[in-house]
């Protein structure tokens, strides 16, 4: 790979020349959503202009065309995340849908009352309501693994949790409220240990570290390709294919069947069988150019750089006046979360945003993490790989101000 130039970097990203409030932006929103390299929206515009139609091996070139497009992105995904095969790729809208999905198939399949279901404290919504869901309409149960003050998983409380009650472990690979990073495959082998199915929500691991989904382990893995650069409305759900096979379908509809009658119908395999209806072709192939971008500059490039910032900003930012940092696990992302005495997190979200600097504020939709930790909200600059080390000190200079003029 070429040596890792953020300057340069930045040049593929359109948006980054915008201006926000008189300011250039400053785009510390990445675990929310990611901006789009140029290579992408380009791909996306080429796909309408010149390969558009829905994907069926029909007697037309241009279905041949979207076809090949479509399942050479299925390819990208598989080999980016090393899975052992296509058929292990569905494409969804994200890794809600995602999450869904395999609830709604794999889990009311073989979920039944009196099963237990075990997620953790630290989960985005997107990993909770749905288990509430389906435990409510089976009578399984739903069990914690707790976290600890520094927004670590409790490890010998998960072990403690698991039983032959345990018919599934679904956890968060990286909070995206704390940045904690969990030690998913430690927590998948306990789990088959158990027997156990596993599922890892890699929606903000994805963007931020290579992943074997094999050296992983787990039976599912999810993600939300605008969290990876790419377009918004696409996604993933990684299945081993051994246990994809048994899974039933989803939705009903054209393109997951293989023969219809007015009495039955028979099913496509894996993934077929899971993308009922036209799927989002067009994302979906700029799914696969994003990832192909972030593999021209190298996910170890990346994960290395974005610590840096992780490294530089935390210390930069603990240290302005009554700023607590919130989640402070010794392996982390490139999220910051904190809070500051006498000044809410949505104030501080529209300061910085007055000088161009977007960050998030709120719950993260991760309630019950935040409340664990005694709050309703935080703001949560994040970083990628094209901020700088300069937009970090920009920010910080502003959060002094707020601290000045804030009470105590
Ligand atoms: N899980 C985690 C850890 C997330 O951060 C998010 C997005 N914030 C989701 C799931 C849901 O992703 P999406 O909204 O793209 O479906």
């Amino acid at each position: 790979h070429p040596p890792f130039d953020v300057y340069t970097v930045r040049k593929d990203f359109p948006i980054l020349r915008e201006q926000v409030n008189g300011h250039p932006l400053v785009w510390f929103d990445n675990a929310a959503t990611t901006q789009k390299p140029r290579s992408v929206i380009e791909r996306i515009a080429h796909f309408y202009e010149h390969e558009n139609s829905n994907i069926h091996r029909a007697a037309h070139e241009l279905a041949a065309r979207s076809t090949d497009a479509y399942e050479q992105a299925r390819a990208i995904v598989a080999r980016f995340i090393g899975a052992s095969s296509t058929e292990e790729i569905i494409f969804v809208r994200g890794a809600t849908e995602g999450i869904n999905l395999i609830a709604q198939t794999w889990g009311r399949k073989n979920i039944h009352a009196g099963d237990e279901i075990i997620i953790s404290h630290l989960e985005h919504h997107a990993n909770i309501v749905p288990w509430q869901l389906l435990a409510a309409e089976t009578g399984a149960q739903l069990k914690v693994i707790p976290v600890d003050d520094t927004g670590e998983l409790m490890l010998g409380e998960y072990t403690r949790l698991l039983s032959d009650r345990t018919k599934l472990v679904s956890v968060a690979h990286v909070s995206n409220a704390l940045g904690t990073i969990t030690p998913v495959r430690e927590i998948v082998a306990e789990a088959q240990r158990a027997g156990a199915v596993t599922i890892v929500d890699g929606a903000q691991s994805v963007p931020h570290t290579s992943i074997d989904v094999r050296s992983i382990g787990a039976d599912f893995f999810v993600f939300s390709g605008h969290k990876l650069f790419g377009p918004t409305g696409i996604g993933v759900v990684y299945g081993k294919s051994e246990i994809l096979q048994d899974v039933p379908p989803w939705q009903g509809g054209g393109n997951m069947i293989s023969d219809v009658t007015l009495e039955r119908s028979l099913f496509q395999p894996p993934p077929g069988r899971f993308e009922a209806g036209t799927g989002n072709i067009a994302d979906a192939v700029g799914l696969g150019t994003a990832i192909e971008y972030v593999e021209r500059i190298g996910m170890d490039a990346i994960a290395r750089y974005e610590h840096e910032l992780l490294e530089y900003a935390t210390p930069r930012v603990a240290a302005v006046r009554g700023v607590r940092l919130v989640g402070t696990a010794a392996d982390k992302a490139s999220v910051l979360s904190f809070v500051m005495a006498g000044c809410e997190p949505i104030d501080i979200g529209k300061a910085l945003n007055e000088k161009g600097i977007a960050v998030r504020a709120g719950h993260h939709c991760a309630q019950p993490i935040l409340r664990r930790l005694g709050l309703e909200a935080t703001v949560r600059p994040s970083f990628a790989f094209y901020n700088t080390f300069d937009e970090i000190d920009r920010m910080v200079a502003i959060l002094e101000q707020i601290a000045v003029r804030s009470p105590r």
